[in-house]
């Protein structure tokens, strides 16, 4: 199967082509679909390396509504390596698509750059969870737009300390469906953030 069978539209389906993307990996084939549905939430198993940003990202770009400039949607992500790697491949992908804001703010770097860029619009925010956190306190990230939020890595957040953070930012998202976790493995503290902010996930394996 490639992607024009996963009904893709065409500028997506061009910018795949374009970054040299010609068969979903096995996660893409199995989360698209039912990503594209886009009513619930979901929870996708698997390594890193297997293809999960493109697994998130392609149905998340599929359903951007780019008349708008509210903030519709936000990845979190552990590290700003990996957010700064999120937000590449999303620029890459939606490279037919027009333009999209796609805003990474991220811990260790100049905050008053990142509230610039924010302030510009930004309808995709790409963060790790500290320092959104704080931008949330200033009142410079709102959260009150949000169709589509997504873990990643979920389990190294944890890892790292974010648990607090991340209750936070869910708590004031008040999102009621359309979170998208993935990690590589279903520890104690995970299943503990899905049976408190989750209803009846979705859940893909690979
Ligand atoms: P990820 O797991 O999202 O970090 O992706 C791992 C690597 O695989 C990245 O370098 C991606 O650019 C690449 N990749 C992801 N999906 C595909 C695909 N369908 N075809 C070719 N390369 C891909």
């Amino acid at each position: 199967k490639n992607f024009e069978a996963l009904g893709l539209s065409q500028p997506l389906l061009d910018g795949l082509a374009e970054m040299g993307f010609e068969n979903p990996t096995e996660i893409q084939q199995q989360a698209i679909p039912i990503l594209l549905q886009h009513d619930g939430d979901f929870i996708g198993l698997a390594q890193t390396g297997t293809g999960k940003t493109a697994a998130f990202g392609i149905p998340l770009l599929e359903l951007m509504d780019t008349s708008s400039d509210d903030t519709q949607a936000l990845i979190l992500a552990p590290t700003r390596e990996l957010a700064q790697q999120i937000c590449k491949q999303l620029d890459l992908m939606s490279s037919k698509l027009g333009k999209l804001k796609i805003v990474p703010v991220f811990g260790g770097a100049n905050i008053m750059g990142q509230i610039k860029d924010l302030r510009r619009g930004a309808q995709v925010i790409v963060a790790t969870p500290g320092r959104l956190m704080d931008l949330m306190k200033r009142k410079e990230v709102r959260l009150d737009s949000l169709r589509f939020m997504v873990l990643d890595e979920a389990d190294e957040m944890l890892n790292m300390g974010f648990k607090e953070d991340i209750d936070y930012i869910l708590s004031k998202s008040d999102m009621g469906r359309n979170i998208w976790l993935f990690s590589a493995t279903m520890a104690r503290e995970i299943k503990q953030i899905v049976n408190t902010y989750m209803n009846n996930p979705q859940e893909v394996k690979v």
